[in-house]
């Protein structure tokens, strides 16, 4: 292992773990700057690149054919390590990367200008970085610039962490929607009123943007959420819970009318085409998992029943609503 390891390296990871950020789908603004990052500093491979303990991982990457490598042989480290800007002229005679998987096979990396993505309380939790394939070096003006963009992609880890709107689709984020359900069970528990909840997830979705494209795919959503919303009353609200999962909130609504509503939505989606600017429309279907509020439900326990049945219709065939059973659940009485 590098001395990266040395600098606070469990705070670094933990300031890493709140911005809540591996493994998710790409987002525009990352994207929007790697595109910038490209064109400005001329160079044909940019990342937004994340250290984790083990590995390092690709937020955005232009011209990076991998999304993560391992962390021992990262060029990433090492800046992560220094704190501080990090140029390398040529990889091949750097004995810190030069046998590196990327250096030695694609995309034969060469130069290298990495700029440290520091947090608001000072962890280096990766990089930003230019990338050429051919030796070269950087001046320091072109530094200066890479180091601007370091701090609006720290603002955009930092914003999308706080948002309650989720970017792509307009509809809440995670974090908007639990805090609805948070105020919904306070809301069931002190007037003893009716609620349900369901989630929702694309069935085979991965086929979706494998075969028609990421930006087909996007589409889907956007149109999914705007269904949802259309297909639902006003008061009821639509949340992302993450890549194509989505939770829906039934405020005053006990386990029939939910199930009629929901299923309503599943039709929906089933039933009408989706549009993704091809000439054949794209048919899409969705499973679902629903649960009414029981006496004593605390968020996580609400929504993991609801993820359970949503398990369930998923194993049951898919394009489905599946209820949630109650026997293991002993406030249901
Ligand atoms: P299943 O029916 O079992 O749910 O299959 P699936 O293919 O939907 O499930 P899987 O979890 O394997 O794939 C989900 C895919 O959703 C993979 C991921 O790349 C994609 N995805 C997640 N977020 C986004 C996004 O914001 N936009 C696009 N276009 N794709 C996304
Ligand atoms: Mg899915
Ligand atoms: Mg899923």
């Amino acid at each position: 292992m590098t001395k990266a390891s040395s600098h606070d390296e469990a705070g670094r990871l933990a300031a890493l773990r709140r911005l809540d950020v591996l493994d998710t789908a790409p987002e525009e603004q990352f994207e929007k700057i790697v595109g910038l990052v490209r064109a400005v500093l001329g160079v044909p491979i940019a990342t937004v690149t994340l250290v984790d303990a083990h590995r390092q991982w690709f937020k955005a990457r232009h011209g990076m054919p991998v999304s993560e490598t391992p962390r021992s042989t990262s060029f990433c480290t090492h800046t992560v390590a220094a704190r501080a800007p990090l140029m390398i002229a040529d990889a091949t005679l750097d004995s810190r990367v030069s046998d590196s998987p990327l250096v030695v096979g694609k995309p034969f990396i060469r130069a290298y200008l990495g700029v440290p993505l520091m947090t608001p309380d000072g962890h280096a939790v990766g990089a930003l970085c230019a990338i050429d394939t051919t030796p070269r070096t950087f001046s320091s003006a072109q530094i200066e610039v890479l180091a601007g963009f370091a701090r609006l992609v720290v603002d955009e880890l930092e914003l999308r962490q706080v948002a309650v709107t989720d970017q792509l689709t307009g509809c809440l984020s995670r974090r908007g929607f639990l805090a609805a359900v948070d105020s919904e069970i306070e809301r069931c528990r002190r007037y003893d009123r009716s609620a349900s909840l369901a989630i929702l997830d694309v069935d085979h979705f991965k086929r979706v943007n494998d075969t028609f494209g990421h930006a087909a795919g996007d589409a889907v959503l956007r149109q999914l959420v705007l269904r949802c919303t259309t297909t639902l009353r006003p008061v009821d609200l639509v949340g992302r819970l993450g890549g194509e999962e989505f939770a829906i909130l039934l405020p005053e609504t006990g386990q029939d009318a939910a199930t009629l509503t929901i299923e309503r939505l599943r039709a929906c989606i089933a039933g009408v085409s989706f549009e993704i600017g091809t000439a054949a429309a794209l048919s899409v279907t969705a499973s679902f998992g629903l649960t009414r509020f029981v006496s004593g439900d605390r968020p996580d326990g609400w929504l993991e029943r609801a993820d359970g049945a949503l398990y369930a219709a998923k194993r049951g065939g898919r394009n489905r609503v599946n209820i949630a059973n109650y026997a293991s659940t002993p406030a249901a009485a």
